[in-house]
């Protein structure tokens, strides 16, 4: 039995899902829902590279799963179904975001390792008996997918740069631009041959060892700027 099948899904409860553009727009488009029915969004401490702008100012925020309060007053995510007993299921399971399809993985210097110090029940997970093939692919496709977002929210901070204080953009128009260009950006990998996909999803980030010119990722990343400018 995976570890999740007869756990409480103490991670729905406790952790704060980041969402990128594709999670916005899978969701909305697969659930039927408003991006503002399921996202919160939060102020950044420090800006990262995926933090959006409503103005001119510094000031950047991050996409959020909304939280609601569970059948024993503690906070959980919308999404997770309470079974009885404390069993949790998420509700939205086919359509869940990345951060929730690959925890707890991560990939360490290209090697698939569970993370320590998480919330699951001691031991539940370990390398040894887990599909590590398909591990890897969730998180290849993690990483493509946040990059992307990176250069979307660059495009979009481009804009709002130019927005003065009075004029401030609203989380609404941030949502509505995220689903345009998603939708503008659903044919581009569809188009892509399946060797020069996995190559770009195989060595993402990756400059090391590439031919002279751009890197297959760095080819696709171009793309996706034309396509959402
Ligand atoms: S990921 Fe961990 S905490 Fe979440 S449901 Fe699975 S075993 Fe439980
Ligand atoms: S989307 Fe699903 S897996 Fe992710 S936190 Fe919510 S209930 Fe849990």
């Amino acid at each position: 039995m995976r570890p999740c099948e007869g756990c409480v899904g103490e991670c729905c409860r406790q952790y704060f899902v980041s969402l990128n553009g594709q999670d916005v727009s899978t969701i909305a488009t697969e659930m039927r829902l408003a991006p503002e029915q399921f996202i919160t969004i939060a102020q950044e401490q420090e800006a990262t590279g995926v933090g959006f702008k409503l103005d001119a100012t510094k000031t950047t925020f991050s996409l959020v799963l909304a939280k609601r309060p569970g059948s024993d007053g503690r906070q959980q995510c919308n999404f997770l179904m309470e079974l009885g007993n404390g069993i949790g299921r998420c509700g939205i399971y086919p359509s869940r975001p990345s951060a929730c399809r690959v925890f707890p993985a991560q990939l360490r210097h290209g090697a698939i390792e569970f993370r320590d110090g998480i919330v699951c029940p001691k031991g539940a997970w370990n390398v040894a008996g887990n599909d590590l093939a398909a591990w890897r692919s969730l998180l290849l496709r993690s990483h493509m997918e946040w990059g992307v977002y990176a250069t979307v929210v660059r495009c979009w901070n481009a804009q709002a740069a130019r927005t003065p204080r009075a004029e401030m953009r609203t989380p609404n128009d941030y949502y509505t631009y995220l689903l345009d260009r998603y939708e503008r950006l659903s044919t581009l990998e569809r188009d892509l041959p399946p060797d020069e996909l996995q190559a770009v999803l195989d060595r993402w980030g990756q400059r090391d060892g590439a031919p002279a010119g751009k890197a297959p990722w760095e080819r696709f990343l171009t793309k996706v700027e034309q396509a959402i400018a």
